[in-house]
């Protein structure tokens, strides 16, 4: 069973970053409203994510750490309606399968809190006034193969700080923080998404920023697509959400590239940050485990719809 949950770790526990993202997603899944992240070399040597969400209760402390046991979908039919960020139940049994565990978590109505350590998987009391604290150490401790594919403390640390930005920038009304090795990265309180995104994408992008806002009745796309002035000069910022999972979608991409065709000339790539949102029965986020894939039930209108709600900002007077 160990074996089995080591091999199924290599899909969804890549490196730190992707550790990060299932911790972080779980935080937001239980109705977070502020979510503590602290790193330590670069997330190899710890990673501890802290949320005031719904906690988990004693019962169900040790299922949680199961293969396939999520508390998120209980039917197939369920699987089509997907409204979690996580569904399959398979991110903390390969954490760890991988990596030294711990849970603490104060469930409402328990009297205190339980923590479980993966090891030996018995809930023994605990201090802690509120939600759950998740504790990962020592990435690949046990499986030394994987450990040599780690790059750098500052490589590992850049992928979770971007797994951290994608993640902040879905979800502006959660107060986020993240620190490394003890020194605070970012601090951001709940604010809505303008507010955010000039906080984690610099205040220049908002004002070289078109808003977009369109919705056919079916599909709704909002955000901000930088004109040319911006994505010549800064940083890379490609940032697509759809129902508020990040996305790197090659049909996405291509209608955004497409819309900004005869404004950019090829030179470097667009900037944007967009939330695409519709019926969750019309995307199957099913695709691949690291879900960062998505598949469309209508692709073409789909990327028409994008496609036109993008060029349609990037035309508008002043642009
Ligand atoms: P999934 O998210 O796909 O359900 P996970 O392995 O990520 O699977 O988590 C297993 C279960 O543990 C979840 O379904 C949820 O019930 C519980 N859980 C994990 N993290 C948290 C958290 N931070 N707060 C509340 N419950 C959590
Ligand atoms: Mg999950």
């Amino acid at each position: 069973d160990l074996l089995i949950n080591q091999i199924a770790a290599g899909e969804v526990v890549e490196r730190p970053a992707s550790v990060l993202k299932e911790l972080l997603e779980n935080a937001v899944d239980a109705g977070s409203r502020s979510i503590e992240v602290a790193l330590e070399q670069g997330g190899v040597r710890r990673i501890r994510v802290a949320d005031d969400g719904c906690g988990i209760v004693r019962e169900q402390l040790a299922l949680a750490l199961d293969r396939h046991a999520t508390s998120k979908i209980t039917s197939l039919d369920d699987l089509e309606h997907v409204a979690t960020m996580g569904f399959r139940g398979e991110a903390l049994a390969a954490i760890a399968a991988v990596a030294r565990t711990t849970i603490t978590s104060l469930a409402e109505g328990e009297r205190h809190a339980w923590r479980i350590d993966a090891s030996d998987r018995q809930p023994a009391p605990a201090a802690l006034n509120h939600g759950t604290v998740v504790e990962v150490a020592d990435l690949y401790y046990n499986t030394p193969a994987r450990r040599k594919f780690l790059k750098t403390e500052a490589t590992e640390f850049a992928h979770c700080d971007e797994m951290f930005r994608r993640v902040a920038l879905a979800r502006p009304d959660i107060a986020m923080q993240l620190s490394h090795n003890g020194r605070v990265i970012h601090r951001l309180p709940p604010v809505e998404h303008t507010k955010r995104a000039a906080a984690l994408l610099s205040d220049d992008f908002i004002h070289h920023a078109r808003p977009i806002d369109a919705d056919s009745g079916i599909l709704r796309l909002s955000g901000l697509a930088a004109l040319p002035a911006y994505s010549r000069a800064n940083r890379d910022a490609q940032y697509f959400f759809v129902n508020g999972r990040f996305v790197r979608d090659k049909l996405l991409t291509h209608a955004v590239r497409q819309a900004y065709a005869d404004i950019l000339h090829g030179q470097r790539h667009p900037a944007y940050l967009l939330f695409l949102e519709l019926d969750p029965a019309g995307v199957d986020v099913n695709v691949h485990p690291a879900k960062i894939e998505v598949r469309f039930r209508d692709a073409r209108a789909v990327h028409q719809f994008v496609f036109h709600a993008v060029s349609r900002s990037l035309a508008a007077p002043g642009a």
